[in-house]
């Protein structure tokens, strides 16, 4: 059976002292419950990376970042390469997230080099794809979802897929309140799990962990995770409320 995952994205939100708290929080919550029967993760800023692996010492909830360098080391003012990430313990990053191709204008080729980086610094990708509103009205999503797996990921070598978690995210579903339906999500998520197939074989394609996201919350996500090929989602508001976030995971 292939891996269940609900990660929660925080974006730019929580200074310091309020993140810790609330991993300790969410560390708690789960340390409580019975284990789930998916993997959860929180996708912090970096700020909080290292303060909340300690949290995370022996935790059933795991560690991940939200973006790296798309360079390993040196003279890049400002920026976080995926091995200092992973040497604060996270054990992944997100990639490719539709605000970083949108607002910072990064490319299936540099989404590429990031991704490698990461997977070479011993990183797990949750690497983003997914159309804008625009594209699909136009009958265009499965095309550009396509292109941006050819581009970003499909240059991968077989061995390095299990590193690999992919997140269909609609762009016009993401912090809008609108999501796609169980329905809009399985077509494309059958159809993602039907490129890796082609590219990479049946056995990968069985065991890639593919996570919708896009305004899924309480109300809407035990209708999106009943679907065949709907492994868990990638969460972004819903994940900065504990009891939203912990509803999510338990709808696995
Ligand atoms: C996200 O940022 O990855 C996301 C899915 O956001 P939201 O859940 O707020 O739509």
């Amino acid at each position: 059976m292939r891996k269940k995952i609900v990660a929660g994205n925080w974006k730019m939100n929580m200074n310091l002292e309020e993140g810790l708290n609330f991993a300790k929080s969410v560390d708690r919550y789960f340390r409580e419950k019975p284990a789930s029967k998916a993997e959860v993760i929180l996708c912090t800023p970096f700020i909080h990376l290292a303060g909340v692996s300690e949290i995370l010492k022996n935790s059933k909830v795991t560690l991940g970042a939200q973006n790296c360098a798309s360079e390993p080391s040196g003279a890049f003012t400002g920026e976080v390469s995926a091995s200092m990430i992973q040497s604060t313990g996270a054990q992944y990053v997100i990639i490719g997230h539709s605000e970083r191709r949108s607002y910072y204008h990064e490319d299936d080729r540099l989404l590429n080099k990031k991704t490698l980086l990461a997977i070479n610094a011993g990183l797990k990708a949750i690497f983003c794809c997914g159309e804008v509103k625009a594209e699909r009205e136009e009958g265009r999503h499965l095309i550009i979802v396509k292109r941006q797996l050819e581009e970003g990921l499909f240059t991968l070598p077989a061995e390095s897929m299990k590193m690999i978690v992919i997140a269909y995210e609609p762009v016009w579903a993401i912090g809008t309140g609108l999501t796609a339906t169980p329905e809009q999500a399985q077509e494309m998520h059958y159809y993602i799990r039907g490129l890796v197939r082609e590219k990479y074989g049946k056995e990968c394609a069985e065991g890639m962990t593919i996570l919708y996201g896009g305004s899924c919350k309480p109300s809407n996500a035990a209708e999106l995770f009943s679907k065949p090929d709907v492994d868990g989602g990638l969460i972004g508001g819903a994940s900065l409320k504990k009891e939203d976030f912990a509803a999510i995971a338990e709808a696995i």
